[in-house]
C-alpha cells in the first residue's frame, strides 16, 4: 500500500522531493540485506573511517553497492562524501584532485585507485516543469549539495544506494532497493529530462539492463525511444569511453543487440546498418551475420582467453563499410579505406590516431594470406609492426565469421608461428580450465600496451592494452572516472575489468 502511494508521487519532475521517493532516506538495516563491511575493500572502509573521524559524512555508493546486493563481484568501490575535494586532499597524502567538468579525488593505493566524490546537487532546471523545446544538455556538474541531492542527480535508482559502514545499513532516497529486488532499471526523476541532460545515460541504461538482466521500466524505455536522437549531442569523448567499457564486458554482442532493440544502434552508428536495416528481421537475426555475428565470435574468444583491443572492436563494427575498398582494385586502397572510415569514425568518436591504425589494419589484411616459407624474413618484420596484433585478430575473426577455409588456414599458420612455448600458470590453471585452454601459449607478438589520450583533453579515448579474460583476478578499484568524469584522465585499459 505504502509502495503504491510512494509510486504515485514518484519521478514527476519538479522539486527535489518529487524526484525522491523517500526524501528523508529510507534505511534498510542489516537484517534486511546481505551487505557487510567485510564484503567491501578494506581500503575503502579505511577512507570512510578517516572521513568520519574528521567529522564528514561518507558512504559507499554506486555500482559497488548495487553489485553486492545482486551478489555480483563489484568492479570497484566509490565513495561519496560531504567533504569538498580540497578538504579531502588535506586528509590524505596519497591523493590527487582530477577533472574539470566534475572534480573528484582519486586516492591512490598500490595497484588501485579509489574514487571519492563530493555530494552534488541536481541541476537548477530540475525545479522547472519539463519544456520540450529547452536545451537541458549539462555542460557542468560541479555544484555541491546534500546526500539526498546527490542521490537525486544520479542516473538510475539502482545506482543511487548509499551504504553506511557505521551500522551496515543502506540508505535509499529513490526506491532503488525495491528496484534491485524487482530487477527494474529506472531513471531517477523525469526520464526525458534526465536523458536530455546527459544522453550517454541512454547507452548506460541499455548496458545495465543487459548486463544485470533487468527490465527497463516502461517510461524509461519510452523516453529512450523518444529521445534517441539526443544521443548525437553527447560528447564524442564520453561516448567512446562508454563503448570501451562495453567492449570489456565480453558481452558486447548482446549489448549491441539491446541497443538495436532500443532504436539506438542505428542512430549511434548508422553507417554499418544502413543496408541491413531494410530487412525487418535484422534484429531477430542479429547474431547470424555481419556486425552481430563478428561481435558474438569476439565475445566468445574473450572467454577463451584471447585478448582484444578497442581497435579490433572498431574494425569489426565497420568491416562491411570497408570491405568494398578491400575487394576493389581501383585507386589507392588506403585512400578508399580512409574515405569509407571517415563518417564511421566521426559517429563513434574515434580518435585520429586510432583511425590511422584502423587504416593500417585494413590495408594489411591481404598480407595475412602470404604464408610461404621464403617470406619468413618479411613475415618476421611484419610481426613487429605495432598494428600487427590488432590486424591479425581482425583477420582471424573475419575468417571465422565467413568460414573461409583458405583464410582460416592462413590464420592458423600465423597463430602457430606466433606462439611461444606453453607457459604454465598455476593460478590460471586452477581456476579457468573450462575450455582446456589454460596452458595455451601466448602469442609471441607485441600486443599494444600504451594508452592513447585524446589530445583535446587528458581523457583517454581508447586504451591500447588489450582486453583479456581476467575473471580470476581479484576485484580491485580502478580509476573509474570515465563516465562520471569525462573530462578527466582515466586509464581505462590499464587493467582489464572482470566482467562479472
Ligand atoms: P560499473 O560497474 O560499470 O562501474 P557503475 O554504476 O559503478 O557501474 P560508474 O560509471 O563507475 O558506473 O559510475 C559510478 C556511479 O556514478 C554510478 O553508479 C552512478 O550513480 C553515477 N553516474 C555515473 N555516470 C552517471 C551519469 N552519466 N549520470 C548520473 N550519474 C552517473
Ligand atoms: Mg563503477
Amino acid at each position: 500500500m505504502l509502495k503504491i502511494f510512494a509510486n504515485l508521487f514518484r519521478r514527476k519532475g519538479g522539486s527535489l522531493d518529487n524526484v525522491l521517493v523517500y526524501p528523508e532516506g529510507k534505511r534498510y538495516y542489516k537484517e534486511s540485506h546481505s551487505i557487510r563491511k567485510t564484503s567491501v575493500d578494506p581500503d575503502a572502509i579505511k577512507i570512510i573511517h578517516r572521513l568520519n573521524k574528521f567529522g564528514y559524512k561518507a558512504f559507499l555508493v554506486g555500482g559497488g553497492v548495487r553489485d553486492l546486493l545482486l551478489n555480483k563481484k563489484p568492479k570497484d568501490f566509490d565513495i561519496a562524501t560531504n567533504a569538498t575535494p580540497n578538504q579531502i586532499k588535506k586528509m590524505f597524502n596519497n591523493c590527487r584532485i582530477i577533472g574539470r567538468r566534475f572534480k573528484i579525488v582519486h586516492i591512490l593505493f598500490k595497484g588501485k585507485v579509489i574514487e571519492v566524490s563530493t555530494f552534488r546537487s541536481l541541476p537548477e532546471h530540475r525545479n522547472e516543469k519539463h519544456n520540450k523545446d529547452k536545451d537541458y544538455l549539462m555542460k557542468k556538474d560541479n555544484v555541491y549539495g546534500s546526500a539526498k541531492e546527490d542521490a537525486a542527480r544520479r542516473d538510475f535508482t539502482i545506482n543511487s544506494l548509499y551504504f553506511d559502514t557505521r551500522n551496515e545499513s543502506i540508505i535509499d532516497y529513490v526506491g532503488g532497493f525495491e528496484d534491485i529486488n524487482e530487477r527494474v532499471l529506472r531513471v531517477i526523476g523525469d526520464p526525458d529530462m534526465s536523458f536530455k541532460e546527459d544522453p550517454v545515460r541512454m547507452l548506460r541504461a541499455v548496458k545495465f539492463s543487459v548486463l544485470l538482466g533487468m527490465d527497463i521500466e516502461k517510461k524509461t524505455k519510452l523516453a529512450i525511444k523518444k529521445n534517441r536522437l539526443e544521443i548525437l549531442k553527447a560528447a564524442p569523448a564520453r561516448m567512446i569511453e562508454e563503448y570501451n567499457k562495453i567492449f570489456r564486458t565480453w558481452k558486447t554482442s548482446i549489448i549491441f543487440k539491446g541497443l538495436a532493440e532500443n532504436h539506438l544502434l542505428d542512430v549511434l552508428i548508422p553507417q554499418p546498418f544502413e543496408h541491413i536495416k531494410k530487412d525487418e528481421t535484422w534484429i531477430a537475426n542479429f547474431f547470424e551475420e555481419g556486425v552481430g555475428k563478428r561481435l558474438a565470435i569476439t565475445d566468445k574468444l574473450l572467454t577463451e582467453r584471447e585478448e582484444m583491443t578497442p581497435c579490433i572492436f572498431y574494425a569489426l563494427i565497420c568491416y562491411d563499410l570497408v570491405k568494398p575498398s578491400l575487394d576493389g582494385s581501383k585507386g589507392n586502397i588506403a585512400h578508399n579505406i580512409k574515405e569509407a572510415l571517415d563518417p564511421f569514425c566521426e559517429s563513434m568518436g574515434i580518435s585520429k590516431r586510432d583511425k590511422d591504425k584502423l587504416i593500417k589494419m585494413f590495408t594489411s589484411q591481404s598480407r595475412f594470406l602470404s604464408i610461404e616459407d621464403e617470406k619468413a624474413e618479411q613475415n618476421a618484420f611484419f610481426k613487429k609492426k605495432d598494428f600487427f596484433y590488432d590486424a591479425f585478430m581482425l583477420f582471424k575473426i573475419i575468417a571465422i565469421s565467413v568460414q573461409d577455409d583458405k583464410a582460416l588456414q592462413s590464420a592458423f599458420f600465423w597463430e602457430i608461428s606466433l606462439r611461444q612455448r606453453p607457459v604454465r600458470d598455476n593460478h590460471r590453471n586452477s581456476h579457468n580450465n573450462q575450455n582446456n585452454q589454460s596452458n595455451q601459449a601466448k602469442p609471441n607478438i607485441q600486443v599494444p600496451s600504451t594508452v592513447s589520450s585524446n589530445s583535446s583533453s587528458n581523457h583517454h579515448s581508447s586504451g591500447k592494452k588489450p582486453y583479456k579474460n581476467n575473471r580470476n583476478r581479484r576485484p580491485h578499484n580502478r580509476n573509474q572516472s570515465e563516465s562520471k568524469n569525462p573530462d578527466t584522465s582515466s586509464d581505462s585499459f590499464k587493467e582489464g575489468k572482470s566482467p562479472e
